[in-house]
């Protein structure tokens, strides 16, 4: 499967051409160029908006079951073409196949879960309290055109998220991807439209991110906004949407602590614990970063962990050989050397990787690194990559203090084979989602979100569905 020609969907159209110019979109693991994108100017951005509106006006009039059957038609659909969608997937964003064929199918079981819980937009009666009123209910109804951005990490998971929940309500979309992983995107939209989704209901843009945001969210007819993203654009795109008063999801960036307590199995902890923070190259919101050990155990498992990273197979996602693809852009190879400076400057100690690979693509030896200062940056801010950290501590107390400490609020997992030291730290872990003996927190079924700075609202669950309406209530009362 070769990459796409790049197109964008604006009201109905498929442009190769727009006005905000183009920009080329690069394989991360040759450097070579893949396509070259169209970006839109304020002309498509209005277009895609007004576009929004009408595909509103036209979905949400399609009766709920009707909506679930296209919608799971676009998921078997996407079933059928997964291995040519996460072949352009890792061709743009570099994570090994398998991952992103388990990626493509994990989208299409969201999708599945939101059409059908399209069916279950339930209201409620309420007794009437006054003479007079026959009926009083209480609806949920779908909250309008949505303007939704999402990063490159996961292109057709991230995208699907917002598409399955927004779409099975009845609102349209405004979908803006990535720069970097454009085909995914466009790819996806097609499952959508070939499914017998209204053209007007789906358009996808890409630009300068500023401008596309601020354009879209000032819109009058764009009701909400949807981000995932880091914490500082999420911030900004909340301010944004709070000056329109435009409703807000954010789903925002992390800095997963995972403690292990002394009862853990520590064969089976690294083994998991090796592939949660090395999958798509720690490039992943809820990816571990923190390790907490027992002092006890510290020094064996720091040791037994940079040894593991160190043998991982970097390499060409399309390699079925390879355990870690590159980074997806050169600008986090900058901003991985940037956190191993500033860790060893703060005298962390490095145990293994932290460099540039010598080759072509934007390859980055895994790093581990132990003992590092709560002020470093690596302890303070997400790197989003290939970066562990392992600390030691003396009383559980103190290990769910430090995990708790920092602003972020997103993934928290932690090892005990003790049933009331699980409790316990499922209680205590401040963050949206909590994993104890296992990493698995991304699940259709589950709704996802952060406290604190990683977010506001969750995707997919029953949840997910219901930050895409609104409520109104009704009451009838007798004629006169
Ligand atoms: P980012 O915040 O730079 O970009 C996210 C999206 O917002 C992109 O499409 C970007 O183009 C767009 N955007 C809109 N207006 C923008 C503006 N004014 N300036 C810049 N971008 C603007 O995020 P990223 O670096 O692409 O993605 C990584 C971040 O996403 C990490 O922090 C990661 O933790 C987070 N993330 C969160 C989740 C979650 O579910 N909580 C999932 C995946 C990734």
């Amino acid at each position: 499967m070769e990459y796409p020609e790049l197109a964008l969907h604006v009201a109905g159209q498929w442009l190769t051409r727009a006005s905000g110019g183009e920009r080329p979109v690069t394989n991360p693991a040759d450097e070579t160029t893949l396509a070259t994108l169209p970006l839109a100017g304020a002309e498509e951005l209005a277009a895609a908006a007004e576009s929004a509106r009408r595909g509103f006006l036209a979905w949400r009039r399609v009766r709920a079951h009707d909506r679930y059957v296209i919608l799971r038609r676009a998921a078997e659909l996407m079933r059928e073409r997964a291995e040519a969608i996460a072949t352009v997937l890792t061709l743009e964003q570099g994570k090994p196949l398998a991952e992103s064929v388990r990626e493509v199918r994990l989208s299409a079981d969201i999708l599945d879960f939101q059409a059908e819980e399209g069916k279950r937009l339930y209201g409620r009666t309420v007794a009437p309290r006054v003479e007079g009123i026959l009926s009083q209910t209480v609806v949920r109804q779908p909250v309008g055109p949505v303007a939704a951005f999402t990063p490159w990490n996961f292109p057709a998971n991230l995208p699907v998220r917002k598409l399955s929940s927004a779409l099975a309500a009845g609102c349209s979309v405004v979908l803006k991807p990535d720069e970097e992983t454009p085909g995914t995107a466009m790819l996806l939209v097609r499952v959508f439209l070939d499914a017998g989704v209204p053209a007007d209901a789906i358009n996808l843009v890409c630009g300068d991110p500023a401008q596309v945001s601020s354009a879209l969210i000032a819109h009058p007819a764009i009701a909400k906004v949807s981000i995932t993203g880091s914490v500082a654009v999420g911030k900004l795109l909340g301010e944004q949407a709070a000056r329109h008063l435009k409703r807000f999801t954010g789903e925002l960036g992390g800095h997963a602590p995972v403690i292990v307590c002394e009862d853990a199995d520590l064969a089976f902890v690294l083994k998991s614990s090796l592939a949660a923070k090395y999958r798509n190259a720690g490039q992943v919101c809820a990816s571990p970063i923190r390790f907490y050990l027992p002092r006890r155990l510290h020094t064996v498992f720091a040791e037994q962990f940079a040894e593991g990273a160190r043998r991982l197979r970097l390499g060409s996602g399309l390699d079925a050989q390879t355990q870690m693809g590159p980074l997806t852009h050169a600008r986090r190879l900058d901003d991985m050397e940037g956190f191993v400076e500033d860790a060893l400057g703060c005298g962390a100690r490095l145990l293994t990787g932290g460099r540039r690979v010598d080759r072509p693509g934007f390859f980055f030896e895994p790093a581990v690194f132990a003992d590092a200062p709560p002020a470093s940056r690596l302890m303070q801010q997400e790197p989003f990559g290939p970066i562990a950290v392992i600390q030691p501590y003396d009383t559980l107390g103190e290990a769910i203090d430090a995990a708790n400490a920092l602003p972020y609020g997103l993934g928290a997992y932690a090892f005990t084979r003790d049933l009331m030291t699980a409790h316990r730290l499922g209680e205590e872990l401040d963050a949206g989602m909590v994993g104890i003996n296992h990493y698995g927190v991304s699940q259709p079924e589950m709704p996802f979100g952060g406290w604190k700075d990683s977010g506001i609202g969750q995707e997919m669950g029953a949840e997910g569905l219901l930050h895409y309406t609104e409520l109104k209530t009704i009451t009838v009362g007798v004629p006169n």
